[in-house]
């Protein structure tokens, strides 16, 4: 079957391989989507602590099961899953204590060391394989991963009615957080993306407050900031706009080795909270339930989609920042425009 491997820092390819093993409490999934991250980019170009080569990435991925472990009783060939990437060692001190999405081994299937799905088929560990419904469209879904990120970083902010948020960053990410914003008391969602395309898709999911930079907004400031781009400047200036009493939070991922500068005598002075909101905790569950409940709309999220042929091209367009949300499909013929 056919693969694709990142085999070094900076260098893919295409291969053709055996299919891979199931242990007896893994799956095989038959993969239908794998959407393309800013993860991905960063694994590739070896700026993601940890990631060990060769490996296949694809990490936010549905698909149907057509295999299962010997020990395997939950799910069988057939049904339809999203899969949780999120794998943690059990044994270290972040674990034990149900931290997690902190553990000091933890591993993204597709991220760190193990193989992910950006193949014919790949293993999963029953235990992060959540069956979705026959009905739910499996290409749609493969934004329940990102969904289920984005509702860790709510479980990090406060639940109060009538706040204000601004959310820096119109791509699945930040349009994703600011679909959920109202469902956790925002007033109103401000969003800032340099890139006006971008804005575009947010006015599509019936945003009006968007704009390149927050300074030609009406409001001078927040009491939830949030950051999706992982941009250093984006997150200096966020943190200049956070209300006194507000919450700061590092949703984006920025380069392992890059610092950005802050002001602590606000964040002292107002008691401005910053936190940072890693991966998928305990929620991914919830992101199948609201993800099935029609919590986000999908239709102008994703626009464009690739073969396992044309997975550099993907990667291309992913960094000229074109396109909205990318998918690659494994067993497509061919790569897909999906929206004008
Ligand atoms: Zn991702
Ligand atoms: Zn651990």
């Amino acid at each position: 079957m056919r693969a694709i491997v990142f085999e070094r820092r900076g260098a893919l390819a295409l291969i053709d391989r055996p299919e891979p093993a199931v242990g007896p409490k893994d799956v095989l999934v038959k993969p239908a989507a794998v959407g393309m991250c800013g993860t991905d980019v960063h694994v590739f170009d070896g700026e993601f602590e940890g990631t060990v080569y060769p490996l296949v990435p694809g990490h936010e991925a549905t698909g149907e099961v057509v295999a299962v472990g010997t020990e395997v009783r939950a799910l069988r060939p057939g049904d339809h899953v999203a899969v949780n990437p999120s794998t943690t060692c059990g044994e270290c001190e972040f674990c034990l204590n149900g931290q997690q999405n902190i553990c000091l081994k933890w591993n993204g299937l597709g991220v760190v060391a193990a193989d992910g799905a950006c193949q014919e088929f790949f293993a999963a560990p029953l235990a992060n394989c959540y069956k979705l419904r026959p009905e739910t469209d499996l290409y749609q879904a493969a934004l329940i991963e990102p969904l289920a990120c984005s509702i860790r970083g709510y479980d990090l902010l406060p639940r109060r009615m009538g706040q204000h948020y601004l959310i820096y960053g119109a791509g699945t990410m930040g349009l994703i957080m600011a679909q959920l914003a109202p469902r956790a008391g925002a007033a109103s969602v401000t969003i800032v993306d340099l890139n006006s395309d971008r804005l575009k898709t947010a006015s599509e999911l019936g945003f009006d407050k968007i704009y390149t930079s927050a300074d030609q907004a009406a409001r001078a400031q927040w009491d939830v900031v949030i950051d999706c781009t992982g941009a250093i400047k984006a997150v200096e200036d966020g943190l200049t706009r956070v209300k006194p009493g507000g919450h700061f939070q590092n949703f984006g991922v920025a380069p392992a080795d890059r610092t950005a500068a802050y002001s602590p005598f606000r964040v002292y002075r107002g008691e401005i909270t910053i936190n940072g909101s890693m991966a998928v905790h305990n929620s991914f569950g919830r992101a199948v339930e609201m993800f099935e409940a029609g919590a986000i709309n999908p239709g102008p999220m994703i626009s464009h989609s690739f073969t396992l042929e044309d997975y550099s091209k993907a990667l291309d367009m992913f960094r000229a920042g074109s396109g909205r949300k990318l998918q690659i499909r494994p067993h497509d013929a061919r790569s897909r425009v999906l929206l004008p």
